[in-house]
């Protein structure tokens, strides 16, 4: 299928690897300019090369932490202008509730609650003059079925998929479509650290854990980052003007709703 986005601008926030990276491979498979942005530059630029030769299209880099107002202005400065933009960070540390501090809850509030809105705040106003636009932003299936051990992230994609809920509403009208992607277990680094976390604190191994991760979901195995970045360039292409507002779970079916 032509997405219909050849020679559009993307930036997708937190994308030298994992879920952020396969959004990034598959919107320059379809032609897709892009702005890649990570904190550390060795697996930025190997990432970006790849890409540019791959694809053909153009790619950008900005070094920068995005949870930080000094990162985010960098970003945002080489930014200006885009047509698409996927918003990433890391997510917060697993744990229990009452291994939990306020500063704890400031950061994972900062990096998956504002950290987003800021950069929406940013981009959308010229997305809207330009009446075409698309945001996706990378939450969590915890979402729709909060994950106990992590609390940090229950509490701040809830406070933004409130956020989004209104919002898309608002700039629909202008042509600016923004929707929630919500992951479950894909095959990153991620999963592999929070699959450490459970094997330590259970005294199981990993590959215990994994195993039993992967018998709960139905489609019986992780997501791979290709799949979640197929869906993620559908939600930013021409065809996904008329799905506003939406929390759409990627997950294999792990997540047991039906609405
Ligand atoms: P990942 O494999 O650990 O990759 C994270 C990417 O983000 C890396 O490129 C990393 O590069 C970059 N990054 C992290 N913090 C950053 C920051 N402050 N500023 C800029 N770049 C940053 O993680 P993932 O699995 O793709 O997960 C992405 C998001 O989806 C996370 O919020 C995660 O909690 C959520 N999620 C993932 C899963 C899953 O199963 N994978 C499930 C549900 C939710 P640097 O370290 O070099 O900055």
């Amino acid at each position: 299928m032509d997405l219909g986005i050849a020679g559009k601008r993307a930036l997708v926030c937190a994308s030298s690897k994992g879920l952020g990276l396969g959004c990034a491979q598959v919107l320059a498979n379809a032609g897709v300019n892009l702005i890649l942005n990570a904190r550390g530059a060795d697996a930025l630029a190997v990432e970006a090369e790849h890409i540019r030769t791959t694809c053909g299209v153009d790619v950008e880099t900005v070094c920068a932490d995005i949870t930080s107002r000094e990162g985010q202005y960098r970003v945002n400065v080489v930014a200006a202008g885009i047509d698409i933009l996927v918003t990433n960070a890391g997510g917060p540390p697993a744990g229990i509730w009452s291994d939990w501090s306020r500063e704890d809850f400031e950061s994972a509030i900062n990096a998956n609650m504002l950290t987003p809105i800021a950069m929406m705040q940013a981009h959308l106003p010229s997305m809207i003059e330009r009446k075409w636009g698309r945001v996706v932003n990378i939450t969590s299936q915890s979402v729709k079925a909060p994950i106990p051990s992590l609390g940090l992230s229950n509490t701040a994609r809830t406070g933004l998929t409130g956020f989004v809920a209104g919002v898309s509403r608002q700039v629909a009208p202008d042509g600016v479509i923004i929707n929630n992607l919500l992951p479950g277990i894909h095959a990153t680094e991620r999963s592999h650290y929070l699959d450490g976390a459970a094997a330590k604190m259970e005294g199981l191994t990993i590959e215990a854990i994994k195993l039993r991760r992967e018998s709960s979901i139905p489609a019986r195995r992780y997501g791979t980052t290709g799949e979640f970045g197929a869906i993620c360039a559908f939600l930013c292409s021409e065809h996904a003007g008329f799905i506003v507002g939406q929390n759409i779970l990627v997950d294999g079916g792990g997540v047991n709703v039906t609405l």
